[in-house]
Formats: structure tokens, C-alpha cells, sequence
């Protein structure tokens, strides 16, 4: 048994050497702007087989570990059953398909390659954000106010965290007004070793239609976001840019967990330049846990219960995350 995995861990191992060596092997093709390679040639770097016929909208590629699919023309693709929305579309060219080389690096490698830690040093505490406070109610539904439940749910993911052994603060723990760039802040001072902000959604267009669970990261300098909306008009590299890998694996350890433990909809990994963000002086996300807009959702996320649930799957990604980064 120690054998298989010593063996497993060996094979990964040589695995990561060999794709991040097969980036500059790839042979690159100019599309939409900006640099594409050929899927099958990182497929073969990566020991997964393609399943595409010609014509066919959907691709799969599958080694014993991972299964991805992609749609061409589309930036959504869903990694293990997880949606990870793309910064440019899987494009078909002359019978042959192509995937731009920055949603490799900052996309695809740092979910299936995690990245590592600096040998011994452990993720021992985490800074959790209750979205809006004081002035800033946040969202509203009738009475309710998103800031009551940020904050409820920022004290639930604390509980099972300090249960975990983890040191846990919060960027508010009452109804104060906390400015957006003041919270990363806070995560900084306190030593915090990750971020996340915690959020829940509203669409007024569409109260009965949309609901679901996503989580954003930040945009890599140079990606497009997923929506324009909070994109400042500069996309260069800001200071949270440097955790590119560590954000992204944390955004989609901590989407798998809430849609594999809640029956709650798939909206993806997103990627967006939010202010809280933007300069997070360690790994950041920005959790946007349901839609207080509709109603069958708004009445799960007003229950403790459900709470708890959700609580637990935000924990059980942060603590997946931090046992794939250690070594
Ligand atoms: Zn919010």
C-alpha cells in the first residue's frame, strides 16, 4: 500500500515536471489576440486521450485521474464534474482544436498540478470576510439583508475550522462598515495565510430563474474576466496576481466541496478583478454562496441548518486546499 503510494506520488511528481516543461515545447498559434496551442499536443504532455469526433460540439479528455470536457467556441469546461469558466473559448480550426496557453497555465495546471507550498510551512490560520456591514446592507430581500448573513455564515465557517485545528479572524465580527480595500488588509496585518470573502448573490431580472453557487479569483494580468462587471479599465498585474495558481486551486477546491455536499447549482469558478482581490497580500477568493433572490434558495440560506451545511463545504475546500499545498 505505501508502495502504490509512493509510486502514485512519484508518477505525479514526474507528471507536473513534464507538463510545466511541455509549455515550451508547444508549438503556438495566434487567435483571438492572443496565444492558442493545439489541445491534442497538451493532451499528449498530459497522458490524456481525446475523445472529439470532427463536428462534434463536445471534447473529452480523460487519464486515470481527471476527466475534462470542453465545448468548443465556449469558455466553460468542467474539470472533475467542477464548471471552470475559461478566459478565451476552445476554438476549432481546420479540423484541428486549440486552447489558449494563458487558461493552461492559470486555469487548467493549477487544478490538476496543485501548486506547492515552500517545504514546512503549513496554512495554520485563514482571514474570513463577511461581505458588507454597517452603511452597506448588501443585497435585500423584504427585511433580510445580505451583511446579517455574510456574517452568520463567516461565524459558522469559523466553528469548523477552529475545529480543524485552524486559526481563524474575521474582517468584521459585528455590523461595522469595513471599506473593500481595507479587508485584505486586515488579512495581512493579522498573518492570515488565506482570504475569503464571503457573499450572497441577487438577480433582480430573474428572481425565479437564477440561482446557484460560484466562486471568483482573480483575473490573470492580461485574461479577460468572466462578467466586464468590477473590472477596472487597467487589466495589468495587480499585487494578488503573484497567488495566480494558489487562488485558483483554492476557488475550485472550495466550488467542488459545496457542489459534491449541497444540492446546489453548478455556476462555476469565475474569474473577476474585485477590489477585495485585487492586492490580497496571500491567496483570495470571494465566495458568492446562493441567491437571495429566489425563493426557493433565499429560504435554505435564511435556515440555520442549511447554513451549517454550506459552512462545512466552504471548510471542507479551504482544508482539501490546504492538504494539496502542503508537503
Ligand atoms: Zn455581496
Amino acid at each position: 500500500m505505501k508502495l502504490a503510494a509512493a509510486a502514485l506520488v512519484l508518477l505525479t511528481g514526474l507528471l507536473t515536471a513534464y507538463a510545466q516543461s511541455a509549455f515550451g515545447k508547444l508549438e503556438l498559434t495566434r487567435l483571438f489576440g492572443t496565444d492558442y496551442v493545439l489541445l491534442t499536443d497538451w493532451a499528449r504532455a498530459c497522458h490524456c486521450q481525446v475523445l472529439w469526433s470532427r463536428g462534434n460540439e463536445e471534447v473529452q479528455l480523460t487519464n486515470p485521474w481527471s476527466r475534462l470536457v470542453f465545448t468548443v467556441d465556449s469558455q466553460k469546461t468542467t474539470i472533475n464534474g467542477v464548471v471552470v469558466h475559461l478566459s478565451a473559448p476552445v476554438a476549432a480550426r481546420h479540423g484541428a482544436l486549440f486552447i489558449s496557453l494563458l487558461d493552461l497555465q492559470t486555469a487548467l495546471h493549477p487544478v490538476l498540478f496543485p501548486p506547492k507550498n515552500t517545504v514546512r510551512v503549513p496554512i495554520l490560520s485563514v482571514c474570513l470576510d463577511p461581505g458588507h456591514g454597517g452603511k452597506d446592507p448588501g443585497n435585500q430581500e423584504g427585511r433580510r439583508k445580505e451583511k446579517e448573513y455574510t456574517l452568520l455564515l463567516a461565524r459558522e465557517v469559523r466553528e469548523v475550522l477552529t475545529d480543524a485545528g485552524l486559526m481563524v479572524t474575521l474582517t468584521r465580527n459585528g455590523d461595522s462598515f469595513v471599506p473593500l480595500p481595507d479587508r485584505p488588509e486586515i488579512a495581512g496585518r493579522q498573518e492570515a495565510d488565506l482570504f475569503v470573502s464571503l457573499h450572497f448573490n441577487a438577480s433582480l431580472a430573474e428572481k425565479n430563474q437564477v440561482q446557484g453557487a460560484e466562486v471568483y479569483c482573480l483575473t490573470p494580468a492580461g485574461a479577460n474576466s468572466t462578467h466586464a462587471r468590477g473590472d477596472p479599465a487597467d487589466a495589468g498585474a495587480f499585487a494578488g496576481n503573484k497567488f495566480d495558481s494558489k487562488n485558483m486551486l483554492l476557488a475550485y477546491q472550495i466550488q467542488k466541496a459545496m457542489v459534491r455536499n449541497l444540492a446546489v447549482e453548478d455556476r462555476g469558478v469565475k474569474r473577476a478583478r474585485f477590489a477585495v482581490l485585487r492586492n490580497a497580500p496571500v491567496p483570495a477568493v470571494l465566495v458568492e454562496a446562493g441567491f437571495m433572490s429566489h425563493p426557493a434558495e433565499s429560504k435554505k440560506i435564511f435556515s440555520a441548518d442549511y447554513r451549517r451545511q454550506l459552512a462545512q463545504a466552504v471548510a471542507d475546500g479551504i482544508l482539501a486546499y490546504k492538504r494539496l499545498v502542503e508537503r
